[in-house]
């Protein structure tokens, strides 16, 4: 089952634990390795001679988390784990969703993406751009496969502020915040975004086995 729960500071037994992280966008390593302080050493796919882009042909974030995990594990025979993330809209009934990475078709642009999501909202006022980022996780460990999730929820800001982060960040105002995610610095996007508590959840995992 997924954990939810608040980023915070613990004590990790495990060491020498090393995991391929199944993904081509070296921001998200970035904000791994920092989300994890070196307690596990990550492995990116151009380390294990993996060139291709990785396949993610499903309707759900949970299918193609697993596809490029599995996809990873079967060619290449290493530990890996493998996320996909969505921005559901709720003006726009969960859209782009799964889809949020070609949301504006291909080739996959997070300037169009942008662009289009600003223009279907156009003329909703703040109160209509309720969004949540979810994470999926996939984790395949010595042969056994585990599922983690993180959700921030938030809302869609009506112009691009910022320039950090990547993706959709620029229009992404987390709950609580004056700030866009693209205004945060890493720590403070991991301790409160999708991937940084999915992240937590997996660090728990791995600790506690
Ligand atoms: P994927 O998980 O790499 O397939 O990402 C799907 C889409 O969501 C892509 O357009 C990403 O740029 C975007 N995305 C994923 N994670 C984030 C994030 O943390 N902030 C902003 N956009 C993101």
């Amino acid at each position: 089952m997924p954990l939810i729960g608040k980023v915070k500071k613990r004590k990790v037994y495990f060491s020498a634990m090393k995991i391929c992280f199944a993904t081509n966008n070296y921001k998200k390593i970035e904000e791994v390795k920092a989300a994890l302080g070196g307690r596990i050493e990550i492995v990116s796919l151009a380390d294990i001679g993996c060139k291709v882009e990785l396949p993610e042909t499903g309707d759900t974030l949970e299918h193609n988390a697993f596809q490029k995990a599995r996809y990873v594990r079967d060619n290449f025979r290493v530990d890996c784990f493998a996320d996909d993330t969505g921005l559901e809209v709720a003006a726009l009934n969960g859209e782009p969703g799964v889809y949020s990475g070609r949301y504006a078709g291909e080739p996959r642009s997070d300037q169009r993406n942008i662009n289009k999501l600003l223009k279907a909202l156009n003329g909703i006022p703040n109160s209509g751009r309720k969004a949540r980022f979810r994470t999926v996780i996939a984790l395949l460990l010595e042969g056994k496969e585990y599922q983690f999730e993180g959700i921030a929820e938030g809302e869609i800001l009506e112009q691009e502020t910022g320039d950090g982060g990547f993706g959709y960040d620029p229009i992404f105002k987390p709950e609580g915040f004056s700030k866009s995610f693209a205004e945060l610095t890493l720590v403070e996007k991991n301790e409160i975004s999708h991937r940084g508590i999915a992240v937590s959840a997996l660090i728990d995992f791995l600790s506690n086995r």
